[in-house]
């Protein structure tokens, strides 16, 4: 790319063309899309704004590869899978490159998470792929695990390679093929995994890549009759559409969507461990985390106490450095819309506010901001802002905290920290929510991930994830 250092990663340049039955071909109409850097607001490359045209050729390409790669045997799959995951771990520098690019990703971030996540999630269905029992035995019966066909695959912007490779990986993996929509803000990084997922050796038809608008061609996806699943992650506005048009047509479909998800911190935790790491997990990725644990539930004997240990922790959030941007104006107007309602509504802002972080001009920043003395029932406690935004909640005793935690549509993800696991335990399993983090535990690439109530449908990653793309036959003898 232009203006860059000499041996700096490349970003992936945009190509003006689908990817479709195997290769680049330009799109059925002239419209484009302005793929903007939110670091500085230029417009860095222009992708094909593709349309129903593009879709149906792209679905039908997907449609006559579908035999050829279901009959395929799971250790071919699994080898078309490894080979990509080693080009991917190949060009970890590029991913990286390119997600801070079009997203806004600080490099270290875009390196550990969202190039080594992917990556990581790719080996596991390559590993998934040669190892699932597709096949089992129930009294006189044989049951099969089948892939259940084409995949219209839906994805956001927030981690763009993570939620493609999330579901494009295990629907390959099975013997599905795909046709991916990705988000509008994003191109860039699918377009390279499609080039990627090409040169792994994946026959013609089996991935193809439309880039568009949501509404045009994400719609059209969701639409076709010849897609018989629908695997979306995105607001749940959106999802709740693409659940009523598959629903109208009987075909599957899986939901991903938002989240408000709170950070339980029981009497007796290591308070400034909690508060701690609970602010770096909502301001990593700049807020925009449908998984982040944006309310902070602490007990009114502790609460000051965390309040200046949240606004001690945001400090060292530095818009430029540490946070980066978000990803568009719009999302900067959204977020910023959010923090002037939190004072209209009698919060306590402890740290950031709705103004432009000091001498930052260009660029989609937004300072990082906390809240105290937030009620459960107000908006910033209850919608989710996507901002580097986390709201402090003061409960009386356990059962006002489980009701606070249970209290919103959403139930994706959340963390509790107690003075021991068992009671820390005890808890999570009282949470309407599909993830708790129990004393700080790891992310597991492994583990399902996916929401209760109106947080989603279906689980991604893993063995669960795996199963959402297949469908059950028996044969009795
Ligand atoms: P969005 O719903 O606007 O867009 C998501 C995708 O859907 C994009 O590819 C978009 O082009 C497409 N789309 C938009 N309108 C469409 C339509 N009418 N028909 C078909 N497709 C359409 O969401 P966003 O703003 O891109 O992403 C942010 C949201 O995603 C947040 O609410 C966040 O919580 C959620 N999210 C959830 C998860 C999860 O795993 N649960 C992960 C990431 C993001």
């Amino acid at each position: 790319m232009a203006g860059q250092a000499a041996g700096a990663p490349k970003v992936f340049p945009a190509r003006d063309a689908q990817y479709i039955g195997g290769k680049w071909r330009p799109a059925a109409a002239d419209a484009r899309i302005d793929v903007v850097a939110p670091a500085t607001g230029q417009v860095i490359g222009r992708v094909p704004a593709g349309d129903a045209r593009d879709v149906d050729a792209a679905v039908r390409a997907a449609r006559a590869a579908l035999p050829g790669w279901a009959a395929t045997a799971p250790a071919e799959r699994a080898a078309r899978l490894a080979a990509a995951r080693d080009l991917m771990a190949a060009g970890r520098a590029e991913i990286a490159a390119t997600v801070s690019a079009e997203l806004g990703a600080p490099p270290a971030f875009a390196t550990a998470v969202h190039a080594d996540l992917p990556i990581r999630v790719m080996g596991s269905f390559a590993t998934l792929a040669a190892e699932y029992a597709f096949e089992e035995k129930i009294g006189n019966s044989r049951v099969f695990q089948e892939p259940v066909g084409v995949v219209g695959a839906i994805t956001p912007w927030n981690y763009p390679l993570h939620q493609i490779v999330a579901k494009a990986a295990p629907a390959l993996a099975v013997g599905c093929t795909v046709v991916l929509k990705p988000a509008e803000d994003t191109p860039l990084v699918a377009q390279w995994l499609a080039a990627v997922l090409d040169e792994a050796g994946l026959p013609a038809g089996v991935f193809n890549l439309v880039t568009g608008l949501g509404p045009v061609a994400g719609q059209a996806l969701a639409e076709h009759p010849e897609v018989d699943l629908v695997s979306f992650t995105g607001s749940t506005a959106v999802g709740r559409r693409i659940g009523a048009v598959a629903g109208g047509a009987v075909k599957r479909v899986a939901l991903e969507l938002g989240g408000k998800s709170a950070n339980v911190i029981l009497p007796g935790a290591d308070l400034a461990r909690a508060v701690n790491v609970g602010v770096a997990n909502v301001f990593a990725n700049s807020g925009q985390t449908c998984s982040a644990w944006t309310r902070m539930l602490v007990d009114a004997a502790r609460y000051e106490e965390a309040v200046e240990l949240a606004a001690a922790a945001a400090a060292k959030y530095v818009p430029g450095e540490r946070l980066g941007p978000v990803v568009s104006a719009k999302q900067r107007e959204r977020v910023r819309g959010y923090i002037r309602r939190g004072v209209e509504e009698g919060a306590r802002i402890v740290a950031g506010g709705p103004e432009a972080p000091e001498g930052m001009t260009a660029g989609y920043y937004v300072r990082p901001t906390v809240f105290a003395d937030v009620r459960p029932e107000m908006a910033i406690a209850q919608e989710e802002i996507f901002g580097p935004v986390v709201v402090l909640i003061r409960y009386e005793d356990e059962e006002d905290a489980l009701r606070i935690a249970n209290g919103t549509v959403y139930g994706l993800a959340g963390a509790v920290w107690g003075a021991d696991e068992e009671s820390a335990v005890a808890f999570a399993r009282r949470m309407e929510t599909g993830q708790v983090d129990i004393n700080g535990g790891r992310f597991n690439p492994l583990a399902p991930f996916g929401g209760y109530k109106q947080s989603g449908v279906g689980r991604e990653l893993g063995a669960h994830g795996l199963a959402e793309y297949l469908q059950t036959k028996s044969l009795q003898f």
